[in-house]
C-alpha cells in the first residue's frame, strides 16, 4: 500500500513556496531524498511530511525511489531556518540534502575506513585548562546547559576541545562530534590535531574548497557513523550526524560564520539551534565573544567559562598606543615604532605588521586633471597592484594593465595614493635597507596576503618560513592576525587599524576591539620571549575608550561598556534588526521596490512593534553595473519581528518592479 507524502523538490526558485505531494512506499518517512519525476525533469525532493492528505484537486505522482534517509531533525533545522532568515524550503532544504546522493547499497564503499594509530599521550594540561576542563565536563555530563568559553588568546583552548572531545568518545563510544572554525585556512592545522589524536578514520573534514567527490565522501562518512568527528567552515554544519552529542563553534564571534549570499544564515546560531532539537551540547569558544552571546552568559542562557591565563607563562604583550595627531604628516611607520621594530630585528626576533589592505595602492590618480582609477562598473576605485602592473576592482574583479599615461588627459604622471601591503612591504624595504638582523645579514621580510597566498600551498610555504625562523618582519593584511601560532613573534603592530571607527556601522568598534585582541594575541607566545613583547596600535583616536580595555586586555569591561551603549540605543543585542536588499538596474528602481515595501508593511502582523526605516544606497552603491540600497527594520521584540517579516514576504514576492534584479532579506545582519 502506498502513502502521500510532502515533499519539496531541491530546486532554488523563490517562487516554490509550498511542498508537492508524491506516493511514497510505507517505509518511507520524514527526512527521505526522494528521486522524483517533476515537470518535465528528474528532481531530487525530501520528505517533510510523510503523511499529507492529498489536495483535492491533484494527481499525486509517485516518487521513483529513495535516494538517501536524512535524520529528521536536519529537516526541522532547514525548515526552522527557512522560517527564521526568510529563506524558502526548498532553498534550505538543498543545504542539507548531499550534493550528489547515491543509491543507499553504495554507502558500504566508504563505511569501513580503519582508524589509523592515535596518538596515545595528549599533551599535558595546564592547571587552568584542567579546572576549565573539569567544569565544561560536569556541564556536559549534568545537562546543565550550552558553554560560553571566555579563553585568553593562547590559553589553549584547543586542548581544551581536545580533551572534552577525548572524554565524551570515551564515555560514549557511539557519540559523534561537530566542529566549527570560522577560515577555511585555519582548517588543516586543526584537523592535524584532531587526526593525530583520534586516528584518521575518525575525523571528516568539511568545507567548502573539497570538491563535489570529497564532501560527498566526508558526508557518508558522518552519515554511516563511521567518522565521529566533523570538523568544518559553516556549511559543515549541515552535515547529517545522527549521533549527534557535541557542537563546539570556536572564534565564535568570527563575522565569517554569517552566511552573505543565497539563505543568510548565522552557522553559529543555527548550532545552538541544532544543539536544542537534538538533544546536543553546545560550546562556544572566543577570546573575545560575539556581544550577543557575552550576553546570553550574563543572562544565564550560556554558562559562562573564564580561561584567563596563558600556557607556559606566555604573557599578553604590553600595548603601545602612537597618537598618529602627533606625527609628522604623511607618518606610515612612526619613530618609536620604527625603533622597537629594529630592535626586535637586531635581537632575532620577529614582528608582525598589519594593513587591512592588500595590493600596492588603493587608488591611482594623475596629478594634472584629478582622473582617479575608478572601476567602470562598480562606485569604487580599482586596487593598483605594482606586482603584476595591473588595476584591478575587488568588488567585481574587473581588471586592467596600468594605462601608460592619464587616460582622461594624457599625462604621463599618474601616481598611487594611499598604501596597500605591496607598497607597505617596499617601503619597509627601503627604511630598513641598512640594517642587519641577529645573523648579520639583511633584513628578510615576507607579505602574507589573499595576493601572496593564492597558489596552492603558498599559504603554508609562507607559514612554515615564519615558523623555521626564516623571516624577520611578516607584513599581512587581518589574515595573519587570525589562529596562527607564531611563537617567536614578540611586536604587533596595527597600522591603520582604526579608519574602521570612522564607519557609521555600529558593530565597528567591537570588531576592531577583536581584531587588535587577536591580534595582541600574536605576540609573546613563546614564554621565553613573553616579558618583551609588545603590541603597538598607531591611531588616530587615542583616548577612544576601546584603548583603554585592550591596555588592560579587559574584554568584560569592553563589553560592558559597548553594552551599555548599545542598551540605550535599543541595538542588537537589546534590539533585533532585519535589512531588507534590493538589487536593480538603477538606483531608482531599486529604491522604488524598498518604498513600495515600506507602504506594504503598514497594517501587516506585528508591524505596530517595528519600524520601517527609510530605503538608502548601500555604501558602495553600484558593483558590476547593478545599483543595490537597503532598507532597516528594527524591533525591541524578536518575536513581533519575526511575525511582520512572515507576513511582508508574500507581498514582497508579488511586487513587481520593471528592472528590479532580485531582492533579499537578511535577518540578524552583520553588517550594515
Ligand atoms: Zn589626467
Ligand atoms: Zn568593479
Amino acid at each position: 500500500m502506498s502513502r502521500l507524502a510532502s515533499v519539496y523538490p531541491i530546486v532554488s526558485a523563490r517562487s516554490l513556496a509550498r511542498p508537492f505531494t508524491y506516493e511514497i512506499g510505507d517505509d518511507v518517512g520524514k527526512g527521505a531524498v526522494l528521486a522524483i519525476p517533476f515537470g518535465n525533469a528528474r528532481r531530487r525532493g525530501v520528505v517533510v511530511d510523510a503523511d499529507a492528505e492529498a489536495p483535492p484537486d491533484v494527481e499525486p505522482v509517485a516518487a521513483e525511489r529513495v535516494l538517501e534517509t536524512l535524520p529528521p531533525a536536519l529537516v526541522d533545522l532547514a525548515l526552522w531556518l527557512a522560517d527564521y532568515y526568510g529563506s524558502t524550503p526548498a532553498r534550505a532544504l538543498a543545504l542539507i540534502a548531499p550534493q550528489q546522493a547515491k543509491r543507499r547499497g553504495e554507502r558500504r564503499r566508504v563505511a569501513s575506513t580503519s582508524a589509523l594509530a592515535a596518538e596515545p599521550a595528549p599533551a599535558r594540561l595546564s592547571e587552568s585548562q584542567e579546572r576549565t576542563l573539569e567544569r565544561i565536563e560536569a556541564l556536559l555530563a549534568s545537562g546543565g546547559g550550552n558553554v560560553l568559553l571566555a579563553g585568553a588568546t593562547g590559553s589553549g583552548k584547543t586542548e581544551v576541545y581536545l580533551h572534552a572531545v577525548q572524554a565524551l568518545l570515551a564515555r560514549e563510544p557511539d557519540a559523534q562530534v561537530l566542529v566549527l572554525v570560522p577560515e577555511i585556512n585555519l582548517t588543516p592545522q586543526l584537523q592535524e590535531r584532531f587526526t593525530s589524536r583520534f586516528g584518521a578514520g575518525q575525523v571528516a573534514a568539511m568545507n567548502s574548497g573539497m570538491t563535489h567527490p570529497q564532501r560527498l565522501k566526508a558526508w557518508l562518512a558522518a552519515h554511516s557513523g563511521t567518522a565521529r568527528i566533523v570538523l568544518g567552515t559553516r556549511m559543515a554544519v549541515f552535515t547529517s550526524l545522527p549521533r549527534l552529542r557535541l557542537i563546539i563553534v570556536d572564534e565564535e564571534h568570527d563575522p565569517s560564520y554569517k552566511q552573505q549570499e543565497g539563505a543568510r544564515y548565522s552557522a553559529r546560531d543555527l548550532a545552538v539551534y541544532r544543539g536544542k532539537i537534538e538533544g546536543a551540547k553546545v560550546l562556544l569558544g572566543s577570546a573575545t565573544p560575539s556581544l550577543e552571546s557575552w550576553q546570553g552568559s550574563e543572562r544565564g542562557r550560556y554558562r559562562r567559562i573564564d580561561m584567563p591565563s596563558r600556557v607556559g607563562q606566555g604573557r599578553l604583550p604590553a600595548v603601545r598606543l602612537v597618537d598618529m595627531q602627533q606625527q609628522p604628516k604623511h607618518t606610515v611607520f612612526s619613530i618609536p615604532l620604527l625603533a622597537a621594530l629594529k630592535d626586535r630585528i637586531a635581537r632575532g626576533e620577529q614582528s608582525l605588521i598589519f594593513l587591512n589592505r592588500r595590493g600596492y595602492a588603493p587608488v591611482l590618480s594623475c596629478n594634472a586633471c584629478d582622473w582617479k582609477s575608478e572601476c567602470p562598473h562598480c562606485s569604487a576605485y580599482r586596487v593598483f597592484h605594482k606586482v603584476d602592473r595591473t588595476l584591478r576592482c575587488h568588488h567585481c574583479g574587473y581588471t586592467e594593465p596600468v594605462p601608460r599615461a592619464c587616460p582622461a588627459c594624457g599625462n604621463v604622471d599618474i601616481a598611487p595614493v594611499g598604501r596597500g601591503t605591496e607598497r607597505l612591504e617596499e617601503a619597509l624595504a627601503e627604511l630598513l635597507a641598512d640594517v642587519r638582523n641577529a645573523h648579520g645579514s639583511p633584513v628578510r621580510i615576507a607579505r602574507m596576503d589573499a595576493d601572496s597566498t593564492r597558489l596552492k600551498g603558498a599559504l603554508e610555504q609562507q607559514l612554515a618560513r615564519m615558523h623555521a625562523g626564516d623571516v624577520d618582519v611578516l607584513v599581512g593584511t587581518q589574515m595573519v592576525t587570525k589562529g596562527h601560532d607564531f611563537r617567536r613573534i614578540t611586536l604587533v603592530a596595527a597600522l591603520n587599524a582604526d579608519s574602521a571607527l570612522y564607519a557609521s556601522d555600529f558593530r565597528a568598534p567591537e570588531r576592531l576591539f577583536s581584531l587588535l585582541m587577536q591580534a595582541a594575541g600574536r605576540a609573546g607566545r613563546d614564554a621565553a620571549r613573553a616579558d618583551a613583547s609588545e603590541m603597538w596600535v598607531q591611531t588616530w583616536h587615542p583616548r577612544h575608550p576601546l584603548f583603554d580595555a585592550l591596555r588592560k586586555h579587559d574584554y568584560p569591561a569592553f563589553a560592558a561598556q559597548q553594552l551599555r551603549e548599545r542598551q540605550q540605543a535599543g541595538m542588537p543585542p537589546f534590539g533585533f534588526q532585519a535589512l531588507l536588499r534590493a538589487e536593480a538596474r538603477t538606483q531608482e528602481v531599486a529604491q522604488a521596490f524598498l518604498a513600495h515595501a515600506s507602504a506594504q508593511a503598514q497594517g501587516l502582523p506585528g508591524a505596530q512593534e517595528v519600524t520601517v526605516y527609510s530605503g538608502v544606497p548601500m555604501t558602495i552603491q553600484r558593483v558590476a553595473d547593478v545599483e543595490r540600497a537597503q532598507m532597516l527594520v528594527e524591533s525591541p521584540s524578536r518575536g513581533a519581528l519575526q511575525t511582520f517579516l512572515a507576513a511582508w514576504q508574500p507581498v514582497l514576492r508579488t511586487a513587481r518592479e520593471k528592472g528590479l534584479i532580485r531582492w533579499a532579506i537578511d535577518v540578524d545582519p552583520l553588517v550594515i
